[in-house]
């Protein structure tokens, strides 16, 4: 019983982070592993690049949603697209 041979080690490294959110990558796998609060995500890079370009248009349409609630006194219906 040597699991130092059948079993190797893997080593997450620390990407980013910032409050109870972070990022890990292990380079013996290929994991990357997205930590939000008590939710982990276990992801690869390439979905790294496709959640971060959803996640920074989902920050400029929340931006443009809460400018025009402000703005129109909420009057306004926001087009969110199509829903279905
Ligand atoms: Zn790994």
């Amino acid at each position: 019983m040597n699991p130092m041979n059948s079993n190797k080690q893997h080593k997450k490294i620390g990407l980013s982070g910032n409050g109870d959110c972070r990022v890990a990558f292990c380079p013996d796998c290929g994991t990357l592993e997205i930590s939000l609060g008590t939710s982990t995500i276990r992801t690869n890079s390439e979905s790294l690049h496709i959640l971060s370009s959803v996640l920074n248009h989902a920050k400029v349409r929340l931006a443009q949603m809460q400018n025009a609630s402000l703005t129109n006194d909420g009057a306004q219906q926001i087009r969110v697209g199509r829903v279905h």
